[in-house]
């Protein structure tokens, strides 16, 4: 039987993050993920020569000396992107009550931008920006250069909510909802949504936001090289079933097929509740598990995947968000007779083509109940209801999206469509969850899930450590590598990098 340093369970950025870091650094890796393909979330397919992202639309910060820049130069993998800066002046367009807002690159044109729409709350668009700032400063791994991190009191800086924090700024209800109008990129939920978790996502995409182009699947592959280069072990098909202990200590981890890998340590890249699942609860703790297992996902997502007719449809080089109803906050909790209220619809870039885009992307918020009836089965064979309901709904989301964009219709070849089933089997994430646990700021220290566990040689990484997104993971990675590496230590490598 081989015998790593090393096991991570699951392929996704984080897992291979963990494996890029620990593997130069000496540590016998070994990857093992369930799937034929490398990457979760980075994986991307290819339908009528058009390639589509399942989980990286675009990214952030990735400028000269911004922060997932500096990330990516410690990781050795940014000189291997293919990156497009996305419209300066408008990478985000909100559609909100029929009149569309945007969302501009840099602290000063975000302002100037929407000022423009709001005249008199150039002083509340100020004091928004400064306040993002500030709490993107008070964590230590969101930047770098923070000097003294007792001074970040967490309780009060996890306790603040995002919709209260609006109204304390702008009685305008209408920049309330504007200023939250990317919110389908973190799930949020008004009551529960704390403020930190829009901060430290929406200013990193002010700072700059790209797209890769041809997909993220590129991040996937360059990581496993370099981990290969490392003399690290990739394995897939290998789905994880069992963590088997002895005195307390995981010593190996059951495949499906009973084939068994001895580690000294073990990484989770899966959702944390399944993971614990895969141990023995005497060992796991019984309060922990159900403190876990018990934490509430956020939402799943419905998404066609839209095959243009040859250059009938400009690449646009910005994201459009748009909203039906009277708030921004509408969600799949909402009644189906409305669904779909919202979506967030894009043009993946390709190096085909700056001008013309050959697909489209369109999701939007899916409850999980809708789905139960196919639970209990399986991609590719859930059945010919299935089938249907999927057609219907892509139909209802195509017309939606036809009344913001006239005439998409007849530019569509085909479409493809997926939901949070699809994402339930592929990587795992429990009911399809699009960003894995919902953050709270009304119990933040309960939804937060920490790298150590009750059990001294397992570790979680991936999105629900920290914050999801590229950013979020790839900071969750560095925690992970910290218990191993010593943060300090990895601080001045990324610093210095
Ligand atoms: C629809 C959607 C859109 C998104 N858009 C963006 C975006 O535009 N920008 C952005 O920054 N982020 C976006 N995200 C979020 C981002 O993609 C994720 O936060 C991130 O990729 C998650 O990485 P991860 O490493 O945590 O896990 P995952 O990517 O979920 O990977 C987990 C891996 O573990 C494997 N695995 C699970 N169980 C087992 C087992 N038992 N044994 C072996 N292997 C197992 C899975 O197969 C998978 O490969 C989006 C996510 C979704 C779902």
């Amino acid at each position: 039987m081989s015998k790593y340093d090393v096991v991570i369970i699951g392929s996704g950025l984080g897992g291979l993050l963990c494996g890029n870091m620990l593997s130069r650094e000496g540590y016998k890796v070994c990857i093992l993920e369930k799937n034929k393909k490398i990457g979760g979330c980075l994986q991307v397919f290819a339908r009528d020569k058009c390639i589509f992202n399942t989980g990286l639309n675009y990214t952030e910060g990735l400028a000269d000396g911004q922060i997932l820049n500096k990330y990516f130069k410690f990781f050795g993998i940014l000189e291997h992107l293919k990156l497009k800066q996305m419209d300066k002046d408008g990478f985000e367009i909100i559609t909100f009550k029929g009149k569309e807002y945007r969302f501009a690159q840099g602290e000063e044109n975000f302002v100037n931008t929407l000022a423009k729409d709001f005249p008199n709350e150039r002083e509340a668009l100020t004091l928004y920006i400064q306040k993002l700032k500030q709490i993107c400063h008070q964590f230590p791994l969101y930047n770098l250069d923070i000097e003294d991190e007792s001074k970040t009191d967490y309780e009060v800086l996890f306790g603040e909510s995002l919709t209260d924090f609006l109204k304390t700024i702008t009685k305008n209800e209408t920049l309330q909802n504007v200023l939250a109008g990317n919110n389908l990129l973190y799930a949020g939920v008004p009551d529960k949504t704390p403020l930190y978790l829009h901060a430290l996502i929406t200013f990193s995409f002010i700072s700059s936001s790209w797209r890769m182009i041809d997909g993220s699947q590129r991040l996937a592959t360059v990581l496993a090289k370099m981990i290969k280069n490392n003399n690290g072990t990739i394995l897939t098909h290998c789905e994880v079933k069992q963590l088997i202990t002895e005195n307390k200590k995981i010593v190996r981890a059951r495949l499906s097929d009973n084939t068994e890998i001895e580690g000294d340590a073990f990484i989770s890249n899966t959702h944390p509740a399944n993971t614990l699942f895969m141990l023995d609860e005497n060992v796991s703790g019984k309060l922990y598990s159900k403190r876990i297992s018990g934490l509430e996902n956020t939402f799943g997502m419905f998404t066609v995947y839209i095959v243009l007719k040859e250059k009938t449809f400009p690449y646009m080089n910005y994201n459009h968000y748009l909203y039906k109803g009277d708030n921004v906050w509408t969600s799949a909790s909402d009644a189906e007779g409305k669904w779909p209220d919202s979506f967030f619809l894009y043009t993946p870039a390709t190096s085909k083509s700056d001008k013309f885009a050959d697909g489209l992307i369109a999701m939007t918020y899916m409850k999980y109940d809708v789905l139960k009836k196919w639970e209990n089965t399986f991609v590719e064979s859930r059945g010919n209801d299935y089938l249907i309901f999927k057609k219907e709904r892509a139909e209802k989301l195509i017309e939606l999206i036809e009344e913001k964009l006239p005439g998409i219709k007849s530019k569509i070849k085909t479409y493809y469509t997926s939901t949070p089933l699809t994402y339930r089997d592929y990587t795992g994430t429990p009911q399809g969850s699009a960003y894995g646990i919902l953050k709270n700021f009304n119990t933040p220290f309960k939804t937060l899930v920490m790298p150590k566990t009750k059990i001294s040689n397992l570790f979680f990484t991936g999105q629900n450590l920290n914050i999801h997104g590229i950013l979020g993971v790839s900071i969750g990675a560095v925690m992970t590598c910290g218990e191993f590496l010593g943060m300090d230590y990895l601080m001045k490598k990324i610093k210095g990098s």
